[in-house]
């Protein structure tokens, strides 16, 4: 028998659950793309969008995925030839410095490995290192999909300015957007890229590069920028059509309206609160699953930990075995173990990730952490008892 017929539930890191209110919101025939509603909601939406990411900057969308909003904000501020600093603590550090690379920028990296802090020291050597200033740009994961480590984005920005280096701090935020709190403004970010399909709860197919004026200054001395990319007529469009560089995506953007309705009703505060008691409360299962088990967090570190993913691993193939079992059985979709062990290896199969980004409840969370909890028991995984317990203790004593 199975119990995997009802609402089927992706837990992985995006794209995340959609809300019936976007779903509805994009369910419609065509927009007018001249003159009408569509036209005017856009313009209100620039400033929720500032909103979520804490900014006073500005902002260019994209038809794109979360390569596309890399792609596009390298595009803006680096010329073939020159040089981006990248700090890794993951793939997705990884990930965009490909993206650099295809555009003939020059990299230096600092690998932090899949487990530790970025060595504010080592960033500190290197930058001081550079006297001759050739370092344009530093890019910080906030949150790390594949290792599920959240960032200082803020200490990165304080150290530049403390050296009195002048690159742009540019921070990858499309994991953590609208789910780990992150300050663009005061914590010093130049850029921010984000994507539709995690936080903000809308399919994939809209990036986000938020700049501001350092960074605005910085592409105004760039010899050329594709037009495409290009984040000026965007940001500041003289025609509808400019904010998109053509025909708008029509839908996503009734989806986006509808998700920002609900960010803002609830509060960025409460939204970001609300996926720091959920986080806790999946550690606090995973913490004792692990007490005479065998599953393991990746990050040590609460502290350190992201409020949107999780990742864990387990005594290999087991990874696999569990989310295979809970989307055959329970009807729950959990992440696959990302940049941890080469895909098609024996240890690719130790890890799994859980998505937590978004549209989620206490319902939810409970309900994921039960089925992982039947599965490890049906797999005949050790693992430590009462963690569904200490997940609701959590919920219980966080309201
Ligand atoms: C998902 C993600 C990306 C890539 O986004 P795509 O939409 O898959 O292109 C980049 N960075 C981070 C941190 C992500 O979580």
């Amino acid at each position: 028998m199975t119990f995997a017929k009802g609402r089927g539930y992706l837990a992985i890191p995006g794209p995340s659950v959609m809300p019936e209110e976007v779903l509805r919101a994009m369910h419609r025939t065509a927009p007018n793309i001249y003159e009408g509603d569509l036209v005017e909601m856009v313009a209100g939406m620039i400033p929720d969008l500032r909103r979520v990411a804490r900014t006073e900057g500005h902002v260019a969308i994209y038809i794109s995925n979360g390569h596309g909003a890399w792609e596009a904000a390298l595009s803006n501020v680096l010329a073939p030839g020159e040089t981006m600093l990248v700090l890794a603590t993951g793939r997705f550090g990884h990930g965009w410095a490909d993206m650099a690379r295809g555009l003939g920028i020059e990299l230096q990296v600092l690998d932090f490995g899949l487990r530790d802090p970025i060595d504010l020291d080592q960033l500190e050597t290197t930058l001081r290192a550079d006297t001759a200033h050739k370092i344009r740009a530093i890019t910080v994961t906030h949150v790390d999909t594949a290792t599920s480590r959240r960032n200082d984005v803020a200490a990165v920005s304080a150290l530049r300015d403390a050296v009195g280096h002048p690159a742009l701090v540019m921070a990858d935020c499309i994991a953590s957007l609208a789910c780990d709190r992150f300050e663009m403004d005061d914590w010093g970010a130049d850029v921010m890229v984000g994507a539709s399909q995690k936080g903000l709860m809308v399919p994939p197919g809209l990036g986000f590069v938020f700049f501001n004026d350092r960074a605005a200054l910085q592409r105004a001395g760039m010899e050329r920028v594709s037009r495409y990319w290009d984040w000026v007529p965007r940001s500041q469009p003289q025609f509808f059509y400019n904010y998109f560089g053509g025909t708008a995506p029509t839908h996503h953007l009734f989806g986006l309206r509808a998700a920002l309705d609900m960010l803002m009703a609830e509060g960025m505060e409460a939204v970001w609160a609300r996926h720091a008691g959920l986080a806790r409360a999946i550690w606090a299962a995973c913490d004792a699953w692990g007490r005479e088990g065998a599953l393991k967090l990746n990050i040590n570190d609460p502290g350190a930990r992201s409020h949107a993913v999780t990742a864990a691993g387990l005594p290999t193939p087991m990874g696999t075995r569990l989310r295979d079992w809970v989307e055959a059985h329970a009807g729950l979709t959990l992440g696959i173990g990302l940049g941890m062990a080469e895909p098609g290896s024996p240890e690719y199969h130790g890890y799994f990730r859980m998505g937590h980004m978004g549209h989620i409840d206490a319902t939810m969370v409970l309900g994921m952490l039960g089925a992982v909890d039947a599965g490890l028991k049906a797999l005949d995984i050790p693992h430590g008892q009462d963690a569904l317990g200490a997940a609701t203790k959590v919920i219980a004593a966080s309201v």
